[in-house]
């Protein structure tokens, strides 16, 4: 823990080294007059228990990424309702030894939706390709929003459908339903029907992974909007704006769940102009 002595708010992962979550979060701290209090720290997940006292004694505020959002759990004395219904943490609060454990996913994606195409998520028809950790917070916030409908299309869609059976019991007001990524056709009938695609699986990190679907059912649907909640330009982005579809990807989901956690810790609604930027610089 040595070197992130200097520190009071920290993102741990493992690995972290490709976080740009510290030049984001110090831009807004250093708008907002609070210096540059934020750092990184590779935790190994056997260790939780020891970071967890070292944050209870030395820490204000840790953001968590891949794999530490379920790990931490255990060692959280009071969660978010929204972080117990996900299962989820990606932000923790430190308050005189305590710890709160929140999740910002959500909030995340309603900031990134509205940000991107002028959106609420309320009364929206959505299709949601992966059922993971990331996928599994955004359901949640679909359902809490209103959205109209959600179709989930997994790989493995036993998985989609467990996800499905959570989320309806807090929002039974939104039509959910579970399909086998692979099934075309129930594909294209979803896709014709949505206002929104959200892809939320790994695909798309490597510039050898496929796309996670036939891109060319994107011409069944010219009113769709397409979100990739990866930071860099896939397939499905390319092949989108090539038909003109509104296309964007997981930059500006990243910058407004980093928003809500700073206002968690601060009280104080951050520049987000200032994390765009921060965003943008090179690592540090
Ligand atoms: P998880 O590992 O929890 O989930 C991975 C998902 O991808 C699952 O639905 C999995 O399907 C699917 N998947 C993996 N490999 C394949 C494959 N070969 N074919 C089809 N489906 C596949 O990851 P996360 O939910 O944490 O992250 C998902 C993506 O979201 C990542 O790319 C991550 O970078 C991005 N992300 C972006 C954020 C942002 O702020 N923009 C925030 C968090 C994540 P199955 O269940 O069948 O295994």
């Amino acid at each position: 823990m040595n070197e992130a002595r200097q520190f009071s708010y920290l993102v741990i992962g493992d690995p972290v080294a490709h976080s740009r979550s510290p030049q984001m979060q110090n831009a807004a701290f250093e708008a907002a007059g609070l210096g540059r209090p934020y750092g990184k720290l590779r935790v190994d997940p056997a260790c939780m228990g020891e970071f967890a006292e070292y944050a209870r004694k030395n820490l204000k505020g840790v953001n968590l990424t891949v794999p530490h959002k379920q790990v931490i759990l255990p060692f959280v004395d009071e969660l978010s309702p929204q972080a117990a219904a996900c299962q989820s943490v990606n932000t923790l609060k430190i308050v005189e030894g305590k710890i709160y454990g929140y999740s910002t996913d959500g909030a995340g994606i309603s900031g990134a939706v509205q940000e991107n195409f002028g959106l609420a998520l309320k009364g929206l028809n959505v299709l949601m390709l992966g059922a993971g950790g990331a996928a599994t917070a955004i359901a949640f916030e679909l359902g809490w929003q209103q959205s109209a409908s959600v179709v989930i299309a997994n790989r493995s869609v036993e998985k989609a459908q467990a996800l499905v059976d959570k989320v309806k019991v807090h929002a039974p007001e939104t039509l959910m339903s579970a399909i086998p990524l692979a099934d075309e056709s129930a594909l294209a009938g979803a896709i014709a029907k949505a206002d929104l695609l959200l892809q939320v699986t790994s695909l798309g990190l490597h510039d050898e992974d496929p796309a996670p679907m036939d891109l060319e059912l994107l011409k069944l649907n010219p009113g769709l909007r397409v979100f990739d909640a990866i930071y860099r330009p896939t397939p499905l982005l390319k092949r989108a704006a090539q038909l003109g579809l509104p296309a964007a990807d997981g930059r500006e989901m990243l910058i407004y769940q980093g928003a809500a956690s700073f206002e968690i810790w601060t009280n104080i609604k951050p520049s987000i102009d200032a994390m765009r930027r921060g965003y943008a610089e090179d690592g540090e």
